[in-house]
């Protein structure tokens, strides 16, 4: 007789990410001055405050002039700058230069470009029929006051702080960012800089969370190591427990030595997952305490580096309130086969090449989850979901891209 020994089923990541984002509610809002406001999120939508244009404006340097006028020759009667409009409307049978960006005086309904005409003794000749309306920007054509130029929910790139600041939205209500907190364990761990001792190893964890949280919106403290020490734990995670998120590194597995999940329990925090279908990165822990969302990520620098692209990032996109807060993966085809493993998704880090047609991804060597020098050669995170047999070569696969993952 055979017995089948029961493997538990572990979550997968589409699970383990929507609990994430169930418990990842934006925070509050707070205006922001619109310099200050670069990677923020709006959290209400943004009314346009003025007309944009405000006015019918030239998109040429040329003359001002009616349609029904052209072709024909025309006094000029007036020089119109931008900010600087015409003294008086006008009238049938004239002209008036303009600059791009002036005010169409009222009475004109085309702008003839400079190249078009002549100008001599005082007056414009137009050999040709301007038609109505031609090089005249419509007030209200970008967006008319009291509507809505970016809706809530939009990260705040610089072409959308330049559309707030056109639109007169000096101060945008944005939501709250982050407060992030990370914790970093293992008594091997030294600074980089001092000097190792046998057995000893660099942090490096905690380093590189800084800077992708950091870079995701989060207001982040430099991180805190502690020694795989219960008071230590107990100290560290009770203080970091004052953020809107705690992540930690290590110790979140099942050895003599791995205390977060415990000292997270000890300290009233409820753990929602532990453990996602997923390579690297499994032993990966989820726990919320009150407002605050707790990350135990496993100390294998990648799979620490995963496990927060996957995770913490969304986490931190939805609690600014991002309207898709998930990682936005892309199709590439592989380069080489790959093995599929039949009870985890591989998240494997390769290298990206743009052939003219499409992105072929080329997984690097050294797939192992303590190789952070080879995975930091890598642009890419393919994803290969478990299952039988090999994705083929040429086979088309969902990547992360690296480059892009810190953005918020
Ligand atoms: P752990 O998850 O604590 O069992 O650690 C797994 C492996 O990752 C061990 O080899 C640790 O020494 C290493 N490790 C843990 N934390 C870090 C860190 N912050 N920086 C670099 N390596 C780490
Ligand atoms: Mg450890």
């Amino acid at each position: 007789m055979c017995t089948v020994s029961a493997v538990p089923e572990l979550l997968t990541v589409d699970d383990a990410q929507a609990r994430v984002l169930a418990r990842a509610r934006p925070l509050g809002l707070e205006a922001v001055p619109l310099e200050d406001a670069a990677g923020r999120v709006l959290a209400e939508d943004a009314l346009a405050a003025i007309d944009l244009p405000r006015f019918d404006s030239s998109a040429m340097d040329g003359f001002a002039l009616r349609s029904s006028d052209t072709p024909g020759t025309l006094p000029v009667v007036d020089r119109v700058a931008a900010g600087r409009p015409a003294t008086r409307p006008l009238e049938a049978g004239e002209a008036m230069a303009i600059a791009t960006g002036g005010v169409v005086p009222a009475g004109a309904d085309a702008v003839v470009p400079i190249e078009r005409v002549t100008e001599q003794d005082g007056s414009v000749v137009v050999p040709e029929h301007a038609p109505l309306g031609i090089n005249v920007r419509p007030r209200g054509g970008d967006v008319a006051r009291g509507s809505v130029a970016l809706r809530a929910g939009t990260l705040l790139s610089p072409s959308r702080l330049a559309a707030l600041a056109a639109a007169g939205v000096a101060t945008p209500r944005c939501v709250r960012r982050p407060r992030v907190s990370i914790v970093t364990t293992g008594t091997e761990l030294r600074a980089p800089g001092e000097q190792l001792r046998e057995g000893e190893i660099y942090e490096s964890n905690g380093l590189m969370l800084e800077a992708l949280l950091g870079a995701c919106g989060g207001i982040v403290e430099r991180h805190r190591s502690v020694a795989d020490d219960e008071a230590a734990h107990r100290e560290a995670l009770a203080a970091a427990l004052e953020a809107d998120v705690l992540v930690t590194s290590g110790g979140v597995s099942v050895g003599p030595h791995d205390l977060v999940r415990t000292t997270l329990a000890a300290l009233g925090v409820e753990e929602v997952f532990w453990g996602v279908a997923m390579r690297p990165g499994k032993p990966i822990s989820f726990s919320v305490r009150d407002g605050t969302l707790v990350f135990g990520l496993p100390g294998n620098p990648v799979s620490s580096l995963v496990g927060a692209l996957l995770f913490v990032v969304p986490a931190l996109r939805a609690l600014q309130g991002v309207a898709d807060p998930l990682p936005r993966f892309r199709t590439g085809t592989l380069a080489s086969a790959v093995s599929r493993r039949a009870r985890r998704d591989d998240f494997q880090r390769a290298r990206s090449e743009w052939t003219g047609e499409g992105v072929v991804l080329r997984p690097i060597d050294g797939q192992e989850s303590h190789m952070i020098v080879r995975a930091a050669g890598a642009d890419a995170l393919v994803h290969i979901p478990r299952g039988e047999g090999e994705v083929a070569a040429g086979a088309p696969v969902r990547y992360l891209a690296l480059d892009e993952a810190g953005a918020a």
